[in-house]
């Protein structure tokens, strides 16, 4: 079997949603939905470009959104018969996909699990309806329970659910619940988010005229604590800062990214990076399938549709190894593979800003590898800022 290091994951965006979340600053649009057979096929077409007549081996395609549970089966189908096509696939790929609970039922899973989709990553996120409001999310929590059951009921049971914590008005006794809720699902795999408030987003906006509260980033980290806790209890693998996974379900895709390995992003808005490269993909829908009328591609991993990509420079490619590699909590950064691929130790390359973490009880250095400590993971993001700034 090929090594997974040689082989590519293909993250596919699909731009489509039907209403805006009120915390959403991710590249979706509501009022495109009659574009979704024509993007399928402007889809097919950037993979066909990509691959540029050579069939690279992969192991993992990801569609994510938006909302790709939106897309009529035939035009999911469409997108994976072409990657079949211009990928070497491999027997055992992962190829998940994004739902939301209130947009399936058993017939349309059965149909996406035709088209070759084997895994489902359901956005719960949260089991209390006041926080489902908050959050504008368009579906109740039993919804969410009856499409778990009914994507094993057509036989996928590679599941993921996404809870989100930090919201403002949750309380510990709510954040147990939903979490609780959740674990009597069983779900081999558990994604947990600490919300963000973006610039732009309706949630900005109550902020700024007092309509909401802000988020209190110790509570969160209190409600962190607490799932780290519950879920060691509960035999799952903490296995990435914000990921859980029973043995044998840790998401594939994910781990390319979090190895630093290649990737191509396809779809408007999707980043890439392979071949030294990394890349942006234009991020409207309609300027995305007219690029893709050129016939003349640049060349892999680009598409005639990409609108930004640079080389990256050592420096670039050092930070991106540590920052991507240290969000694995047992594994880290292994430090002879970092000074085999740059020809310097990380500890020479980055000397005082590690002696500082590890000053600051936020990271170790032992064993070969480099670890946050569990006062890190929380704090992860200042963690990699100080590897950015240098
Ligand atoms: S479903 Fe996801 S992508 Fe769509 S608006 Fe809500 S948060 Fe954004």
């Amino acid at each position: 079997m090929l090594s997974k290091n040689l082989s590519l994951s293909l993250y596919l965006h699909i731009p489509f949603c039907r209403h805006r979340c009120a915390y959403c600053d991710f590249n979706t649009y509501t009022s495109l939905g009659d574009l979704q057979s024509a993007y399928a096929a402007a889809l097919a077409a950037e993979i066909q470009q990509v691959a540029g007549g050579v069939r690279r081996p992969a192991h993992t395609v990801f569609l994510g959104g938006g909302t790709p549970s939106l897309m009529a089966p035939a035009d999911l189908a469409h997108i994976l018969t072409a990657v079949q096509t211009h990928f070497a696939l491999a027997d055992d790929a992962e190829v998940t996909m994004e739902a939301n609970p209130g947009t399936v039922d058993e017939a349309y899973l059965a149909a996406v699990r035709a088209a070759g989709i084997n895994r489902i990553s359901f956005g719960v996120q949260s089991a209390i309806p006041t926080e489902l409001v908050l959050l504008e999310r368009e579906h109740d929590f039993a919804t969410a329970v009856t499409a778990v059951h009914m994507a094993r009921a057509v036989g996928i049971t590679n599941l993921n659910l996404d809870l989100i914590y930090g919201v403002p008005g949750q309380t510990m006794a709510s954040w147990q619940q939903s979490l609780q809720a959740v674990l009597a699902l069983q779900p081999p795999h558990l994604s947990l988010y600490c919300l963000t408030i973006e610039p732009g987003t309706p949630m900005k906006r109550w902020l700024e005229n007092g309509r909401m509260s802000p988020p209190d980033p110790d509570f969160a980290a209190d409600q962190y604590e607490y799932a780290c806790d519950v879920l060691a209890g509960q035999e799952y693998d903490h296995y990435e800062i914000s990921n859980w996974a029973r043995p044998g379900y840790a998401c594939e895709h994910n781990l390319t990214y979090w190895r630093n390995g290649s990737y191509l992003g396809l779809g408007a808005g999707a980043h890439g990076h392979a071949a030294g490269h990394r890349y942006q993909v234009v991020k409207q829908p309609r300027v995305y399938m007219r690029r893709l009328q050129s016939e003349t591609p640049p060349g892999f991993p680009l598409s005639t549709a990409v609108a930004e990509s640079h080389p990256l420079t050592r420096e670039e490619a050092m930070t991106d190894t540590i920052i991507t590699q240290l969000r694995l909590l047992a594994e880290g950064l292994d430090l002879a593979a970092f000074a085999h691929t740059f020809g310097q130790s990380f500890t020479e390359a980055f000397h005082d800003t590690a002696a500082q973490l590890v000053d600051w009880e936020l990271l170790t250095v032992a064993d070969g590898r480099a670890r946050l400590t569990r006062r890190g993971w929380f704090l992860s993001n200042q963690v990699f800022y100080r590897f950015i700034e240098g």
